[in-house]
């Protein structure tokens, strides 16, 4: 049973003032991993849309961060794997996953991913010449190398550099100073606010 209060749909977002276009974001780079075939599926998930958008607070905290980033890296720059993905492909991207054991690492959209919600990011790092910053393991590798939590083991496993806990480490200070929250499981994920808080108090769009 879903307990999502209220609903939006994509089409709708353009003419609604708590929604934003990343387009809008000065120095970002975006790169919708599962808007072309570099991702887990190997296949677009997202048609003609662009869902470069997310809710006016993370956008805000987005440019916080980038404000920051540039301040303390100023040859590097974010680069967007993921920003709103609506509950449609959310469900998409359960259904393809079905009975594998990678589907853990993917919201049950019966809960409700907080990317549906406008209220989280996946994203990396690139240098100068658009390079993507080496962080050990690439976005949606499913390796335990992606753990944040493991990887004061997998660093005296020599499994991971200190090179690579170095430019998450950036990706982190950056998001957090802003205000976003990481989690346990993906290198590349940064919610803004508390999950169980968003779920209760934002509209999922679907
Ligand atoms: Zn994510």
């Amino acid at each position: 049973m879903s307990t999502v209060t209220c609903s939006l749909r994509f089409e709708d977002l353009h003419a609604h003032a708590d929604f934003v276009s990343l387009r809008d974001v000065k120095g970002i780079v975006i790169d919708l991993r599962y808007a072309g075939n570099n991702n887990f599926v190997g296949r677009s998930l997202y048609g003609d849309h662009d869902y470069a958008w997310l809710h006016r607070d993370a956008a805000r905290g987005l440019r916080n961060a980038v404000s920051y980033l540039q301040m303390h890296q100023p040859a590097l720059r974010f680069l967007v794997l993921d920003a709103l993905r609506p509950h449609r492909v959310q469900k998409m991207m359960w259904d393809a996953l079905s009975g594998s054991p990678l589907q853990r690492y993917f919201a049950d959209p019966a809960k409700g991913s907080i990317h549906s919600f406008g209220m989280a990011l996946d994203l990396s790092l690139i240098d100068d010449a658009g390079q993507e910053i080496d962080m050990g393991t690439g976005f949606d590798s499913f390796a335990a190398e992606s753990h944040p939590e493991y990887e004061a083991e997998f660093m005296r496993q020599g499994k991971l550099t200190a090179q690579h806990i170095s430019h998450r480490s950036i990706l982190r200070s950056a998001l957090f100073h802003a205000g976003f929250q990481g989690i346990q499981s993906e290198w590349w994920h940064f919610n803004f606010g508390d999950p169980e808080d968003i779920r209760k108090t934002h509209a999922r769009i679907d």
